[in-house]
């Protein structure tokens, strides 16, 4: 089984896809790992691919594909991150047969909420924030370290990462509807329920 997992930024797509891999014995393949994964290797492709992350611009489709065609497994996995564009879509559907794809689905609003209130414990990198608080403000619950907040996780910073997901991946959602693979689970639910709606749906593909 090959799944997909789509998700703005915040909306718990890591979480969930690190639990449905482990719950239905698939890998969880994101695109982060593989390329940490080819620069410990060292290779021309990991080279090329770090060249455009440092001048900060946007790894070309062509090499990105060329990444998953070297690391995809033969087996089950579920992938994360991956496509975030029609194009790359179109690319990964010219290797591989997906099965299924997991939106997981937030408002802008509640994405730009969620960014605002996360905590992290400086000490053993706890993540506190809108659903799971610390119980005293800015204090860890597990050991009692002070908490801090990301630099990126600014209102500003957010914004431009929506928008850029709302123009380059929102279009995958009619693309993915048109072939019949699209599964809409409601994001700003709780993590359980989150993953027993996807659960079921897969259940039904099997
Ligand atoms: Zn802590």
């Amino acid at each position: 089984m090959k799944l997909i997992i789509l998700g703005k930024p915040s909306s718990g797509k890591g979480t969930q896809a690190k639990l449905l891999a482990q719950k239905l014995n698939l890998k969880h393949i994101s695109t982060g790992d593989l390329l940490r994964h080819e620069l410990k290797l060292k290779t021309p492709l990991a080279e090329k691919v770090e060249s455009y992350m440092k001048t900060g611009s946007l790894v070309p489709d062509s090499l990105i594909i060329e990444l998953l065609k070297n690391n995809l497994p033969n087996d089950d996995y579920i992938l994360d991150g991956f496509p975030r564009s029609l194009s790359q879509a179109e690319e990964l559907e010219k290797i591989i047969k997906i099965d299924l794809v997991i939106d997981l689905f937030c408002e802008d609003d509640l994405i730009i909420k969620r960014t605002i209130e996360r905590r992290i414990c400086q000490s053993c990198g706890a993540i506190y924030g809108l659903t799971v608080p610390s119980k005293v403000p800015n204090v860890c619950d597990k050991c009692g370290s002070s908490l801090y907040q990301r630099p990126d996780d600014n209102e500003e910073t957010i914004k431009n990462r929506l928008d850029v997901y709302n123009n380059e991946t929102s279009p995958l959602i009619d693309y993915y509807k048109s072939k019949d693979l699209y599964f809409l689970v409601d994001g700003s639910l709780q993590i359980p329920e989150v993953q027993e709606l996807a659960m079921k749906k897969i259940a039904t593909i099997k």
